[in-house]
Order: structure tokens, then sequence, then C-alpha cells
């Protein structure tokens, strides 16, 4: 037998797929130029065989870095027994995973659902509910006050008390019910709060925003005021929660309770999508069967992946590694304070960057990064976000503030 040689085919380059997608998929997002083949740990590879640190982390959805051993294991092991039962039957997943969330959070029970956008609409929907059945307000009157700057997800009633023209522009008519007040702005809260309002919806931090830190104070005085008024507190712990922040929410940092939390992105341990709502029962129980539901939500899969994120996060050993890191993080941020950056927010592993915007705009940053290998995502105009994988360690920590210092010289340089 004679061997025939093999010439193998070409490797697509990025750019092919990049035209690819720009031609068959919607343009409802505008990506850095980076087509992702591989990822492990912090690490992605493009198709060409270039590797990147990732700092965005799927916007958090991978605190736990890409492909986690655990999580792997938790998600292939579901895969041989069963991934999707509906909630027209029970699955020997939800519970324990239910169980174990509802007490990694504090709280009684747990309502599943899949994406962040949706357990937002749970949690304004049974707070509407408790408004009517519980507290008694009028049909069809109930309030809930949202923050300005705010983001929620994408649905039609959250972009309905978005401030942010881009996501609400063109998808009216708006759903009623929502009044926007200052974030951070306690005196604006209590001012708004009637008779008819049924809960304050909050994020304990503003990631989209910038990773806007409220000032001291302010959520436990929104606490204190929505015990007061009879209001219900829903913090939005999607992008903050689990282990992002040094604890596993991030109003635990100020000691404050929620009524209830909404939970998503790493609760999938970035394999799945898996979000929640978290809540006691007197709240909780204005829900009862067929007034809401998903056909995916609870499913065994998503359960099993979800189960295997609670257990990790009940070591405390992620959480405490972004405490550790925290300070690094800060003093490796602040040191470029007056040297193209202006300002610096920081709360564990989770920092804003305001970037001196005549220098350049948040996206050139990112830009500009990624052709050196680190990814990031900017927010709004000369602001990036940085939320590198909780399992990073403080040396590759200084890969990705070096490479910032490193753009940013390089612009004053041309500049
Ligand atoms: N809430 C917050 C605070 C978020 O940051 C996000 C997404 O970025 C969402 C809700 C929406 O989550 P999803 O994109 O999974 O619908």
């Amino acid at each position: 037998m004679t061997a025939t040689a093999t010439s193998a085919a070409p490797t697509p380059s990025n750019q092919t797929f990049i035209d690819l997608e720009h031609e068959v998929a919607a343009h409802n997002y505008s990506p850095l130029p980076v087509v992702v083949g591989e990822a492990e740990g912090i690490w992605v590879t493009d198709v060409e065989g270039n590797r990147y640190l990732d700092a965005l982390s799927g916007y958090s959805a991978l605190n736990f870095g890409h492909r986690h051993p655990d999580l792997v294991a938790a998600a292939k092991a579901q895969l041989d027994r069963s991934t999707l039962t509906s909630r027209a039957f029970h699955n020997d997943q939800l519970g324990p995973f239910c169980r174990d969330l509802a007490d990694l959070v504090g709280k009684e029970t747990i309502l599943p659902m899949n994406t962040g956008a949706e357990a937002v609409e749970t949690a304004l929907k049974i707070a509407r509910k408790w408004g009517y059945m519980v507290k008694g307000v009028a049909a069809g009157q109930a309030k809930i006050i949202v923050m300005a700057g705010n983001f929620h997800g994408r649905t039609t009633t959250i972009v309905s008390f978005s401030d942010d023209d881009e996501a609400r522009e063109h998808y009216g008519p708006y759903t009623p019910g929502f009044q926007t007040v200052p974030y951070g702005d306690l005196a604006a809260v209590e001012a708004a709060v009637d008779d008819d309002t049924v809960a304050v919806l909050v994020e304990p931090i503003q990631g989209e925003q910038g990773v806007q830190i409220p000032k001291e104070g302010f959520l436990p005085g929104l606490r204190e005021l929505c015990t007061q008024r009879n209001v219900l507190m829903i913090a939005d712990e999607i992008q903050s929660g689990l282990g992002r922040t040094g604890t596993t929410l991030a109003c635990a940092y100020e000691e404050v309770e929620a009524d209830l939390y909404t939970l998503g992105k790493a609760l999938g341990g970035g394999i799945v999508p898996v979000s929640a709502v978290a809540a006691d029962r007197a709240v909780m129980d204005v829900i009862t069967p067929g007034t809401h539901g998903s056909t995916f939500g609870g499913n065994p899969l998503a359960a099993a992946v979800g189960h295997a994120v609670v257990k990790m996060l009940a070591t405390g050993e992620y959480q405490a590694h972004a405490t550790e890191l925290e300070a690094v993080f800060r003093e490796q941020l602040e040191a470029l304070i007056g040297h193209g950056v202006e300002a610096v927010r920081v709360r564990g592993l989770w920092a804003g960057v305001d970037i001196d915007p005549e220098l350049m705009t948040g996206k050139a940053v990112c830009k500009a990064l990624a052709k050196k290998g680190v990814l990031a995502k900017d927010t709004h105009g000369s602001t990036i976000r940085l939320a590198p994988p909780l399992v990073i360690t403080a040396e590759e920590l200084a890969i990705i503030t070096d490479t910032l210092a490193e753009v940013i010289a390089d612009a004053r340089d041309e500049s």
C-alpha cells in the first residue's frame, strides 16, 4: 500500500468567520474582531492560534473561567442522564439545586428561569402580584421605582424603563408603572415612594454604567426605607453577584438583605443559561401553578450545572480570592490615574476605568488591548470595564494592567 500525501485544508482565518457572521447574523452587536475558537481558564485562543487573556468573562458569566473542570464534569455527567423534562414533570436535579442556592443567598425559595432578563421580568411580576394580593394596591396601580442608568436586560418591559436611548428607541409603546430616580439618591427614592409603590429595583453596583458603586449607606438606607414603607427591595445581582465583588452577593458588602434577588450569568457556569429569583415564601407564594413559567427554566442540565456552581461558591474560596486581589487590582489601576486615566472604581475583581476622553474612546482602548492580547469591553464613552475570571492570579492580573498602561502610553505618545 502506498502512502498518499494529504494536503491539509487551509485553516479559515478570523476574517472568514467575521465576514460570514456579518452576512448571515443580525447586526445587534459590534464585536471586536476576535474569533474565539477555544478557551480554557482565563485564556481564549482565536482560530488563527492567537491567545488572549479574557478580562471580560462574558460580562461575569464566566466567573470561574472558561470550561472549569468541575462544571464541565457536572454538565457531562448530566448529559448522560437527562437534559430536559419541562416542568410538566419533576426532575431529580431541581430540588437539590434550589435548596442549596436558597441556602447560599439566605432565602427560602428559588424560581428558576434561563436568562437574566427573564429573572428580572419574573421579579417584577412577583412584586406587582404581591402588591395587589398582599399589600392591597388597587388593580392596575402598582408602581415600581427604578434607578437612572439602570441595565436589567432587553425585553420590552425592561427597556421601557431604561434611559439609554439606543436600547429604548422605536420599541414603544412602553410598559407603564415605573418611576426613575437618580442612582444612589436615597432622598429621591423616599420622595418617589407612595402608597402604590410595590418595589424598588436596584443594581447594588451598576455594571453596564461603568461599575458605578453607590455611596456607602445608600443600600442600607434603601433597605430601611423599603421596610418602613412596606415596599419590596429587589436587588439585581445578575452581574454583581456570585463572587464577583468578593462576597457572594454585592449587597452583603454593606450587610444588606434584599427581599428578592435576581441571579443569572455565572449561575450557568459559562456553560448553559441559568437564572433565578430568590425570595422568601411570603413573597414567592403569590406565584401559583399556571401563573408563571418557562419551558427550559429548571431543566435538569441547567440545574446540575447551577448546583455545581453553588457548591463551588459555598466553599467561599472564590469570594476570598476576589477580596484578596482587590487591593492589588486597585493599586495597579490607581497608578494610572493622572497618566491617561481619570478615575477607577474597584470592588473585588470588578473595575470601571475612566480613560481621559481627550485621549481615547473606550472602544479604541479595547481594540488596542485586543491587539496586545487582552480582551475587555467598553461601557459608555471612555469608560472600560474589567472583570477577569475569579480564578486569575495576581501575576496574571498584572498582565491586564500592564497592557492597559502600554495602550495608554502608546496613545499619549501619538497625541
Ligand atoms: N441585569 C443585569 C444587572 C445585567 O448586567 C444583565 C446583563 O448584562 C441583565 C440583567 C440581563 O441579563 P441577560 O443578558 O442574561 O438577559
